[in-house]
């Protein structure tokens, strides 16, 4: 017992002395000069590289955090409340016009599975942070295109690999991405062979649907069999659309793909803006692949164009099947299920909507996919921050029924001073959050139903 007891008191005391050395850390003097000197070594690749700007895709990113100011009672409440709503507010004035944009999409989501991934520079590695961000990328890419097909393909060992093939079904494609030992890292990457992978797979698609590749790119090097310019003009040519996310440094290769293809590039600076650069993605890309072809070639045929998306494509809405009914073969499985839908043409049997039915070919979906769909053409205007309370106003917000504050603050540019946002429509005043809450998830005004 007596040296447990003593045992004890040592750690005791030991953790003590810890103590006291943080202390003398947080005021930066003294002892504690070797902790310090090891937090350098280990920020100095990345805070040298900072705090010069020696990159240039460094400039357009802005950090966010040196924005934030405390208020006088010390709090940072309103100013987070207040970036929160600046950010808002700017998203929201952006897209104005109508824009032609596509619907129905597919996309490759092409996964970097070579050695690089397995840096430690994001946490836990680049490769658990990018498999966890893509199923995040796939619930939401899905729930905004609910008529999209995403397929997957992986990058490894020099080769490109069909990890999942393309599907309307969000759980299909979840699943395909779901056992992160099937993807273990290994290799170089082949850019090359996997756009290739990825356009085969998409050759076959009529024009009125989009080709879209998403690369996420962890390494700095490809290996390629032949000759990339090609692949990527081959790709121009098909109106494939490419966008990269690198997760290392810029590479020229890629910003040339991008940039050629009418896609996005950028370099993710850490886990919040890999997020943000990967959900950019989202939202339907504006539809501008004819001017892009009539520009890229040499003008001879292609300047008079007719837009062929304007054409009547055919749509199926199918009967579903109760789930009592007796069990028969789908045509997509070929299982035996009691449930699923009926393809309105050929009446064969089809577990999940919206797909294109294996016997005849025919685009199905189920009307709430279309309506769903339907509000990426016609946006809900932005709302009009009021600057100043007139009398006999509303007292309280029209959705929720909050009470607006009485005096007004000092907002910043395109905030409102008094909390109100009006509909220019229907002239009713809405809160901040239900603003928001209108534009992201309801796609209609409360007010006017527009
Ligand atoms: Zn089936
Ligand atoms: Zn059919
Ligand atoms: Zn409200
Ligand atoms: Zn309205």
């Amino acid at each position: 017992m007596p040296p447990k007891a003593n045992d004890r008191m040592q750690v005791d005391s030991d953790s003590d002395i810890s103590i006291d050395l943080e202390h003398t850390t947080a005021k930066g003097k003294g002892k504690a000069k070797p902790k310090t000197g090891d937090k350098r070594k280990q920020d100095k690749g990345k805070g040298k590289a900072k705090d010069t700007q020696a990159y240039t895709w460094e400039a357009s990113f802005t950090r966010s955090w040196e924005t934030v100011q405390e208020d006088e009672a010390g709090s940072l409440q309103t100013s987070v409340e207040d970036l929160m709503a600046r950010g808002r507010r700017r998203r929201l004035l952006a897209p104005a016009a109508a824009i032609r944009r596509t619907i129905i999409r597919h996309l490759v989501l092409v996964l970097d599975l070579s050695a690089a991934m397995l840096d430690r520079d994001m946490r836990p590695t680049r490769f658990d942070l990018m498999l966890q961000y893509a199923r995040e990328f796939v619930t939401e890419w899905f729930d905004q295109n609910p008529l999209g097909q995403i397929g997957v393909v992986g990058m490894r060992a020099g080769l490109g690999e069909r990890i999942g093939e393309m599907s309307g079904n969000p759980q299909e494609v979840l699943k395909a991405i779901a056992d992160r030992h099937k993807m273990e890292p290994v290799g170089e990457p082949s850019l090359q062979n996997a756009v290739e992978m990825a356009r085969g797979s998409m050759s076959h698609l009529p024009t009125h649907s989009s080709r879209e590749l998403l690369i996420i790119f962890g390494s700095l090097t490809t290996c390629d069999p032949g000759n990339i310019h090609e692949t990527i003009d081959a790709c121009v040519k098909s109106r494939a659309r490419i966008s990269v996310v690198a997760l290392a440094a810029e590479m020229k290769i890629c910003r040339e793909m991008c940039e050629k293809t009418g896609g996005q590039f950028g370099v993710a600076m850490n886990e919040g803006h890999f997020k943000d650069l990967l959900f950019e993605l989202v939202p339907p890309p504006a539809q501008r692949a004819l001017t892009r072809l009539s520009t890229t070639s040499n003008g001879a045929g292609n300047t008079t164009v007719a837009n062929p998306a304007a054409d009547l494509m055919m749509m199926g809405f199918p009967t579903r099947l109760p789930d009592a009914s007796p069990a028969s073969l789908c045509v997509c499985h070929a299982e035996m299920r009691s449930q699923g839908f009926l393809c309105p043409r050929c009446m064969s049997k089809v577990c999940d909507v919206p797909t294109d039915c294996d016997v005849c070919g025919l685009m199905i979906v189920s009307a709430p996919h279309l309506a769903r769909s339907y509000h990426h053409l016609f946006p809900v205007k932005p709302y009009d921050a009021v600057q100043e309370v007139e009398p006999l106003l509303e007292a309280a917000c029209h959705a929720c029924a909050r009470v607006f504050p009485d005096k007004p603050v000092v907002a910043k540019e395109g905030l409102s001073p008094v909390g109100r946002y009006r509909c220019p429509e229907c002239f009713n005043d809405f809160c901040s959050e239900c603003d928001v809450f209108v534009h992201d998830v309801v796609h209609c005004c409360p007010g006017c139903g527009k």
